[in-house]
């Protein structure tokens, strides 16, 4: 019979304690996002694709055309090409591509441009049925972006 009101007490101790916690959260802050509906700012440092800095004054991109990202990427997974511009000093960006099933993030083509024309992205909503979903129009995505 002691045994039986043992199991009896610890049962409902247990109890006591699962709804202990049950209420703790019920009464808390809400942590959970309703993703994707919701979604987290990223960290400062957080590392996302590169992506083309949108120059504040002219709108379009920065990007020189120098073809320094291209030539340090470890990677291979840029590709750049711009055209002459009449009377203008700075060649125009035609072509930015951005192979990111390569990518390693390392940084080196956003250490290397000397006219801070790339970023890393803040966008961690990737999501694509082949590897060509992954080779990203980097100038179409600057024209289509809103910020
Ligand atoms: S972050 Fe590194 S691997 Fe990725 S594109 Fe830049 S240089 Fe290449
Ligand atoms: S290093 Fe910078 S300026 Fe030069 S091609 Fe790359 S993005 Fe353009």
């Amino acid at each position: 019979m002691s045994g039986y009101f043992r199991d009896l007490l610890d049962g409902t101790k247990s109890l006591a304690v699962g709804l202990g916690i049950t209420f703790k959260y019920m009464v808390g802050p809400v942590i959970t996002l309703q993703y994707p509906h919701q979604t987290l700012p990223m960290q400062p440092r957080f590392r996302g694709h590169i992506d083309l800095v949108r120059d504040p004054e002219t709108g379009t991109d920065r990007c020189i055309v120098c073809g320094m990202c291209q030539k340090t990427c470890p990677s291979g997974c840029i590709t750049v090409a711009g055209d002459k511009v009449e009377g203008v000093k700075k060649k125009a960006l035609t072509l930015y591509t951005l192979d990111f099933t390569k990518c390693s993030l390392c940084g080196l083509c956003v250490e290397v441009c000397p006219a801070d024309a790339i970023t890393f992205s803040k966008d961690y909503n990737l999501a694509g049925r082949s590897r060509e979903a992954y080779v990203f129009d980097l100038k179409k995505r600057l024209e289509e972006r809103k910020g």
